[in-house]
């Protein structure tokens, strides 16, 4: 069996080293988009949002380069990830691409469940590379996204322009040519050593802008138009709030081992809306503004897909955030029309505001 496997930012190198360890075979969809894409829009409801879009395009470019097993984690939540699993199944068996499509239900998920339905997947494979395979994953989840800190903070200090995306960019190709665990791991120690190396401007006290909103887009580099990059190269120190290690703590590990960890952007959303869930990271949305605030943070960005029924709601408190903390909220909504000069004179003006307003609070000191 061949397994494939939608793209959500940096996930793909967690799931190529479990996959590696376990000895399952599969095809990885490429990390920019590929010509399925055009052929997922034409075939997806006008209504759906660009996650259901994109991850359609990776299923369509995995099963036609020979994948029969796709993998994907959706749910049964108050939102629609609850019934795109079932639709995109519905989609490509009329399209007639063939594949056993299993869908882990993320709001409701046990270690039995998820035995049952990948079964198929990893029968005949020892159990010791299974556990090995799923903790080498974890590890590298966790590594990743700390590279990906040390990136954010590099690139706008960086004395020499360009020198973090270009040592970024070299990361990204190899780890796609290399695999197993050691070898990633190898990579992703060289990388931290080439990042520790660039010379920094240490006096430079750079605006620090937290980004917020829907989980796939702000993860999703391809997706989000690279926003981190854009704002890291115009000087400012980004903190990403939706990581696929927040993502993974959340759904996999707090769900299989309940350890009663309270979930701090979920319970500072509640000020605004007196509910556990509103769908999707709609709750987390309000509450990263909140804790964004808090941490004094200069703006927060908050991204979502066009359509995306949590974010809408969440972005309702925002204008009572705004004042009560005293923090400049801007919303960027993204769909596959959205043109790249437009979104950059948008960030560009939202970094200009920022700086007039931190001179003023300046020049009252
Ligand atoms: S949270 Fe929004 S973007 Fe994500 S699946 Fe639901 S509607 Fe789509």
């Amino acid at each position: 069996m061949k397994v494939t496997f939608p793209h959500m930012g940096n996930m793909y190198v967690p799931i190529k080293v479990l996959l590696d360890t376990i000895g399952i075979e599969y095809v990885m969809p490429p990390l920019k988009s590929n010509n399925s894409y055009e052929s997922a829009i034409k075939h997806s409801p006008e209504f759906a949002c660009l996650p259901f879009k994109s991850i359609l395009s990776d299923f369509i470019y995995g099963i036609e380069n020979g994948a029969d097993f796709i993998l994907f984690g959706g749910g049964r939540g108050q939102w629609r990830l609850g019934y795109y699993g079932d639709l995109q199944a519905e989609i490509l068996n009329r399209l007639n691409y063939r594949a056993e499509f299993v869908c882990l239900d993320l709001s409701n998920l046990t270690v039995v469940e998820v035995l049952r339905r990948i079964g198929p997947l990893v029968e005949g494979k020892s159990i010791f590379k299974i556990i090995s395979g799923i903790y080498y994953a974890v590890r590298t989840v966790y590594r990743v996204d700390r590279l990906n800190a040390l990136a954010r903070y590099t690139r706008c200090r960086e004395v020499q322009k360009g020198q973090t995306d270009r040592i970024m960019s070299e990361f990204h190709k190899q780890v796609q040519k290399t695999n197993g665990y050691r070898c990633i791991t190898n990579i992703i120690h060289d990388t931290v050593k080439l990042l520790r190396k660039v010379l920094k401007d240490r006096n430079y006290k750079p605006l620090r802008i937290s980004l917020v909103g829907e989980m796939y887009v702000c993860a999703h580099p391809n997706i989000n138009l690279d926003i981190e990059r854009k704002l890291g190269n115009m000087g400012i120190e980004m903190h990403n709030n939706l990581t696929i290690s927040n993502w993974i703590t959340e759904y996999f590990i707090k769900k299989l081992i309940p350890v009663g960890l309270k979930d701090k952007s979920l319970e500072a959303g509640k000020e605004y809306m007196k509910t556990d869930d509103i769908g999707g990271h709609g709750l987390h949305t309000i509450g990263n503004c909140i804790l964004s605030a808090k941490k004094k943070f200069d703006g927060v960005i908050h991204l979502y897909p066009f359509t995306c029924m949590p974010e809408i709601v969440a972005q309702c408190a925002f204008s009572e955030i705004e004042m009560k903390y005293n923090i400049p909220i801007m919303t960027l909504i993204i769909d596959e029309m959205t043109g790249e000069a437009s979104y950059v004179t948008r960030l560009e003006a939202f970094v200009d505001l920022l700086a007039m307003k931190t001179r003023q609070k300046m020049s009252f000191i």
